[in-house]
């Protein structure tokens, strides 16, 4: 069963993205949107993306399912604005990165009757706005559910049902759990690659030149990662800090032991490590997360965090 009427509050890449693909998989769903920008909303309606509405109330006005595709920072404030507008029976969901911090900011606005189920498809690219979306960006992707206790299996399946018909594999689990996941194998990630790229900019004994001109796959793979939206990753290690401090902590630990091993020439310790860590990408690839092609498969592949 269908949903009749989907309404996403936010017009990004994540929002038009769905719109896209819910076209391409020809669901018979009316499409409605806001966004905080009268331009977001201008291009999103030249794009022809859904319709296009100046207020969060009016979007969700009859829709039986309200997609959230806003930063985590702003989860609470659009549930505030569209809380008395839900018809009864609706299904919210959201697209967040962090999952925890997402339930304590929207369940305490929602109305009885109204199942709020998280989500949140771990598919992305450093690309934002409503013109940076395509259709096929969930395909093969996971999508991870969070539902509370209490979830109506029904409303749960339906939901898995819609991300399925966007070419998403759906699993589910645990709030607390999805966010220490996600901080080891995106959230730190994306830390690194930021100091990265502020370790390169800050050395004045390289030029910025040469750090354009000579940068290798590791570094420019970097700079991807760490022209990513600002806002949303502000609100990602705001929102996920205990599981993001956790793993930076084990990180650091490593990194001294690694640091240690370079300074005594310990390379058998540098060999069986890089060994180790080599059979973790074969895994990847194995698992259709990423493709074999040299330099990561930058044209091949699209998909992120
Ligand atoms: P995006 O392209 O930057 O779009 C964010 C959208 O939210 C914009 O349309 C923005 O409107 C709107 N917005 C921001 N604050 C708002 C507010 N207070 N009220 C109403 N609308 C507001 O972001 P995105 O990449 O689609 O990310 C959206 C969500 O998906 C985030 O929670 C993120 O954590 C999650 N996510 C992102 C990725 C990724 O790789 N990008 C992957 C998975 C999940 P304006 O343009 O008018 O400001």
């Amino acid at each position: 069963m269908e949903y009749r009427h989907v309404a996403l509050i936010g017009l990004g890449l994540i929002a038009s993205s769905v719109s896209h693909a819910i076209r391409r998989a020809g669901l018979p769903t009316r499409i409605t949107g806001t966004a905080r920008s009268a331009e977001t909303r201008g291009v999103a309606a030249r794009l022809g993306l859904c319709e296009v509405f100046d207020t969060v109330e009016e979007a969700v006005e009859g829709a039986d399912l309200v997609l959230l595709c806003v930063p985590v920072g702003a989860m609470a404030e659009v549930t505030r604005a569209m809380a008395r507008r839900l018809a009864p029976g609706a299904t919210v969901s959201d697209v967040g990165s962090v999952k925890q911090a997402v339930i304590d900011a929207v369940t305490p606005h929602l109305p009885r009757g109204v199942q709020f189920i998280p989500g949140h498809p771990l598919a992305g690219t450093e690309h934002s706005g409503p013109a940076s979306g395509f259709a096929a960006l969930f395909d093969n992707r996971w999508c991870l559910l969070t539902p509370l206790a209490g979830t109506d299996p029904a409303a749960l399946a339906k939901l898995r049902g819609f991300w399925e018909a966007l070419g998403a594999k759906v699993d589910t689990m645990e709030a607390d759990h999805h966010d220490l996941v996600l901080a080891v194998t995106s959230h730190v990630p994306h830390l690194i690659a930021y100091t990265m790229v502020g370790v390169a900019d800050d050395l004045r004994r390289v030029t910025a030149s040469e750090v354009i001109n000579y940068s290798a796959a590791g570094f420019r793979d970097f700079t991807r990662i760490a022209a990513s939206d600002p806002v949303m990753w502000r609100d990602v290690f705001l929102n996920n800090r205990e599981a993001t401090l956790e793993i930076l902590g084990r990180f650091t630990e490593e990194l001294f032991a690694l640091q240690r091993a370079i300074r005594t020439s310990d390379g058998a310790l540098l060999h069986a490590y890089f060994t180790r860590t080599r059979a973790i990408r074969r895994g990847i690839i194995e698992a259709g997360q990423d493709t074999p092609a040299p330099d990561f498969g930058r044209i091949a592949a699209t998909g992120g965090s």
